[in-house]
């Protein structure tokens, strides 16, 4: 097939789904997940309440900083932080932090195409420009088979379609395979989280050559990205960015919280992000 036939097949496909998603919302009309308003899952009101990632962070590793840094301690060596740049689109808040538990663990795999927007806008954002054209292969972290047989889907393949869908990206679930099945990082500190996805992750030898971009839900310490990023470079991958929905509200998130010097900064900076549907 050509790639103007798998253009025109990918907007049939769109405008199929879309009206078969107006289908089910005339016999279901859909409930904001948050308030409950009557139209749409997400409202406009609520979709407002998501807070951006501020500006002041690690230009590499993306953590929220007091102030912008190229590098911060935690990411200084490649050798640990295989990941060229990390970037989350909004802070691990609510009502963000309900919406992303929604999609993963109740089943709301509706929300993900919405949830996307908030990839998007933050792909979309002026320190990815040099970065964007030269992405070949959007890789979502991978469930290891087990779970997703449990959950019937991955949400960060959901996630990582609609951001694909939107900016004409390749989507390619081939790439990386979770091999082990891990706990939950839930719970767990830096160190145990780093060795619970040690040796989690497979890269495929078509790795060879790319500039990858991962994309998950939510970025705690980096393990698990790191994870599949050490896994990629090992199979010939050029470079590897990370992409996720959200990250811990404060700077040193394992620690203490400091939320309130991270929400001060962020006030002047920050528009709202993201649409609603
Ligand atoms: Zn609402
Ligand atoms: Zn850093």
């Amino acid at each position: 097939m050509t790639s103007a036939a798998n253009h025109s097949f990918q907007q049939v496909a769109d405008s199929v789904l879309a009206w078969a998603t107006a289908g089910v919302d005339l016999l279901f009309p859909p409930a904001c997940a948050s308030c409950g308003a009557a139209g749409h899952r997400i409202c406009p009101t609520c979709a407002q309440l998501v807070t951006p990632t501020p500006a002041t962070l690690c230009q590499r590793c993306g953590r929220v900083r007091e102030t912008a840094v190229d590098h911060c301690v935690a990411c200084a060596d490649d050798a640990t932080f295989p990941l060229r740049r990390v970037r989350a689109a909004a802070l691990h808040l609510s009502p963000l932090r309900e919406w992303i538990h929604l999609l993963k663990y109740e089943g709301r795999r509706d929300l993900a195409p919405l949830l996307a927007r908030y990839l998007v806008a933050a792909f979309d954002r002026a320190d990815w420009a040099q970065i964007a054209p030269h992405v070949d292969a959007v890789a979502p972290v991978p469930l290891h088979a087990e779970r997703l047989r449990e959950r019937g889907y991955n949400q960060a393949e959901l996630l990582a379609a609609g951001l694909c869908r939107q900016r004409v990206l390749p989507l390619r679930t081939d790439l990386l395979h979770r091999a082990k099945l891990t706990r939950s990082q839930v719970g767990l500190n830096a160190g145990e989280r780093k060795a619970n996805v040690e040796d989690a992750f497979t890269a495929a030898p078509a790795c060879r050559g790319l500039r990858l971009l991962l994309v998950d839900d939510v970025y705690t310490t980096g393990a698990t990205l790191c994870a599949c990023a050490s896994a990629a470079l090992a199979a010939g991958a050029v470079e590897v960015y990370a992409l996720t929905l959200a990250q811990p509200a404060h700077a040193d998130h394992h620690d203490h919280p400091d939320q309130d010097a991270v929400t001060d900064s962020m006030s002047t900076t920050s528009q709202p992000i993201g649409a609603t549907s």
